[in-house]
């Protein structure tokens, strides 16, 4: 016994050092390995902090990609609500923004509404596990089931086309580098934007595709990132933002200016002043380069405080003065990425147009709300959702083969529900209600809901 355990003992400690190994460094591509005359638009791109197509900065659109991540619950619609109103590009078409959307406290039918007024809706994984390790050293059939199940989610419950949900970025920025890539790719999804950097931050890299690899310019800051080719898959760097010339860099807009700062004598709190100066301070580390200026954030560090909301509301409002800045989603930002044209020629080939397309390909037919008393871990669950309610509260199922992007069938699967957990609805189908309608209860349930599951997710 004595052996085995330490055969055990000795293994434990190996593998400990290869992981630890591989944290401290991923073996990486020299720089010059993309090269840039092999490597052509509109499928491949090397990594550079110079515009594609060889533009200068002055005549190409400033690109702002404004992302949101987790639940898209009723808590935070209203927010969402004042961010999008009345805002328009300077061609006249509304802006839009990125949703990385997670299963858990969903309301399906504003998934459908905020795809229906031009906004990305993309994928975040099922689960959220709030565990690094449970994402980190997996494989690529772990990444085709949250990936692709959370993509089949958002098209069966909110009717958004499965072609339409092209990216994706993982819990906690956590991927399992190749794993990650590899099952994108199978997909048939389009870019992964869970990647920061803070090196290449001023001047801020552009996005590029994973043909030579995520490694050979970037530094690896959440291991594994990953050094296989992975042609055609676009990486939408987190470019790392910086509260002021001094301040330390962070991934995550909301990470890098808490609402409450601690100072001398007395903490206080942050004004909607400060706010809008630390996103001018970052928005201008941008405008020179004009690379994508990304704002990656969580809603609910606006709920929090009214003042962060009002300053990124000034904010936008400034932006909206400039005839060369564009709030567009990721992936209308890589369609323009695919074919570089200064702003003069977007007057005839607007990459940024209105897609009017889009309302009548998502109608939500049957809205409604699904009620499950012991459907899960934690309780009762609610879920909104433009479809009839399934039977039970759907969770990761064990088995799912996801199916080509280009197809809206349905895929098989198999959905395996602990043996310990009784599930019952004690409203069935039928008895699934209009929000518009009735049941107020079971509307102040799904936004109490949504607040604790969005608090839960906060920062991640
Ligand atoms: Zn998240």
């Amino acid at each position: 016994m004595a052996l085995i355990r330490s055969i055990i003992f000795i293994t434990m400690i190996f593998l400990k050092i290869q992981i630890l190994l591989s944290a401290a460094g991923e073996p990486s591509l020299s720089p010059s390995t993309c090269d840039s005359q092999k490597c052509l638009l509109p499928d491949c791109l090397c990594t550079s902090t110079t515009a594609p197509g060889g533009l200068n900065p002055e005549e190409i659109p400033q690109m702002v990609f404004l992302t949101f991540d987790d639940a898209v619950a009723d808590v935070m619609y209203p927010t969402y609500q004042r961010i999008l109103q009345n805002r328009i590009n300077p061609n006249s078409c509304n802006i839009g923004m990125t949703f990385f959307v997670t299963h858990e406290g969903t309301n399906y039918r504003l998934v459908n509404e905020l795809f229906n007024r031009g906004n990305e809706i993309a994928s975040h994984t099922v689960m959220h596990t709030m565990d690094y390790e449970y994402w980190k050293n997996t494989s690529a059939d772990f990444w085709l089931k949250e990936i692709g199940y959370q993509r089949h989610l958002l098209h069966t419950y909110g009717n958004i086309p499965i072609d339409k949900i092209q990216g994706f970025r993982a819990p906690f920025l956590q991927t399992g580098g190749d794993a990650t890539f590899t099952a994108l790719r199978t997909l048939g999804m389009n870019y992964d934007s869970s990647m920061t950097t803070a090196e290449l931050m001023d001047p801020p890299t552009w996005p590029f595709t994973m043909d030579y690899g995520y490694g050979p310019t970037h530094e690896c800051r959440d291991p594994p990132c990953g050094k296989e080719s992975h042609p055609g898959l676009w990486s939408i760097p987190i470019v790392e933002f910086r509260n002021g010339e001094k301040g330390s860099p962070c991934n995550m807009a909301d990470i890098c200016f808490p609402p409450f700062k601690t100072a001398n004598p007395e903490p206080y709190n942050v004004t909607a002043e400060e706010i809008f100066n630390y996103f001018m301070f970052n928005f201008n580390r941008f405008t020179k380069t004009r690379a994508p200026f990304g704002i990656h954030q969580h809603v609910y560090w606006f709920l929090n405080n009214e003042p962060i909301l009002q300053g990124f509301l000034q904010f936008l409002d400034y932006l909206a003065t400039l005839d060369y800045v564009y709030i567009v989603p990721i992936s209308k930002g890589i369609e323009w990425m695919r074919n570089p044209m200064p702003l003069n020629q977007m007057k005839n080939k607007d990459v940024f147009n209105c897609d009017e397309s889009a309302k009548s390909s998502a109608p939500c037919r049957k809205p409604q709300v699904c009620y499950y008393t012991q459907s899960a871990p934690g309780g009762p669950r609610f879920m909104g959702t433009c479809a009839p309610c399934p039977a039970e509260y759907t969770w990761l199922p064990d088995q799912y083969d996801p199916v080509p992007i280009t197809t809206t069938t349905v895929p098989t699967t198999t959905q395996t529900i602990p043996s310990t957990v009784t599930y019952t609805t004690s409203f069935p189908n039928s008895s699934a209600s209009d929000p518009d309608n009735n049941n107020l209860v079971m509307h102040l349930i799904l936004i109490l809901q949504g607040l604790i599951l969005g608090c839960l997710h906060f920062f991640c």
